[in-house]
């Protein structure tokens, strides 16, 4: 029977670049598995349903809830954004190393129900800097960033919690950072 796969949380702030470098990290390292997620968030130009994310609505949202196919949900910034259990369970079976990019408190719930989770707070290098790659991204309104930035004071001050922290300086050092977590 395989060794069972590993959980792999990246969590921090919406900007810090936690999807570049999950990117730079699933390119370079094998055996790796995204975990997508489901949101009720409407889709960003370029964003593909089933690779990005389930883009649902929110009955169907609560659908999942309701029929516990969700390991863990949060509302961000407006929006409903869960894991289904279908990405996460048959995956670690087979020993594969599964990669999740979700929010804080959805982060605290992975935790809490699977302890061996490896967790990774990917922190920006400042507040400047984040509002630069959020302003930077230009996938958000002012007022999205406005409000992604406020959320993401509060976020900073859970870093501690985590298991490791990486600041995201430059995506290549940070996914190399990552990737020695895994080996450890
Ligand atoms: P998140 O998934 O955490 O919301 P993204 O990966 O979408 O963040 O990154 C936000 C923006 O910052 C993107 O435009 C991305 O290209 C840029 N970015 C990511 N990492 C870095 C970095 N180390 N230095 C400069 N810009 C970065
Ligand atoms: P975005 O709208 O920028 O794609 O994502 C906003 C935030 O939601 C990011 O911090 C991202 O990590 C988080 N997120 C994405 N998927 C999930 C999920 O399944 N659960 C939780 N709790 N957060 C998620």
């Amino acid at each position: 029977m395989a060794e069972r796969g590993r959980l792999l949380v990246i969590s921090g702030p919406s900007g810090t670049g936690k999807s570049t470098v999950i990117g730079v990290l699933m390119a370079r390292k094998e055996g790796l598995e995204f975990s997508v997620s489901a949101t009720t968030r409407a889709p960003r130009p370029g964003e593909k349903d089933g690779v990005d994310y389930y883009f649902v609505s929110r009955d169907r949202f609560n659908e999942m809830i309701e029929n516990n196919e969700l390991l863990e949900h949060a509302e961000f910034v407006g929006n409903c954004y869960g894991t289904p259990r279908s990405q996460v369970e048959a995956r670690l079976e087979k020993g594969i190393t599964v990669i999740l990019d979700i929010e804080v408190q959805g982060a605290a719930q992975v935790k809490k129900a699977m302890p061996e989770a490896i967790t990774v707070f990917l922190a920006p290098p400042s507040l400047e800097e984040l509002e630069r790659r959020l302003r930077g991204r230009g996938t958000d309104s002012d007022e999205t960033i406005r409000r992604r930035l406020e959320t993401a004071r509060k976020e900073l001050l859970l870093a501690p919690e985590y298991d490791h922290m990486v600041i995201n300086n430059e995506p290549e050092q940070a996914a190399e950072e990552i990737r020695a977590i895994l080996e450890s």
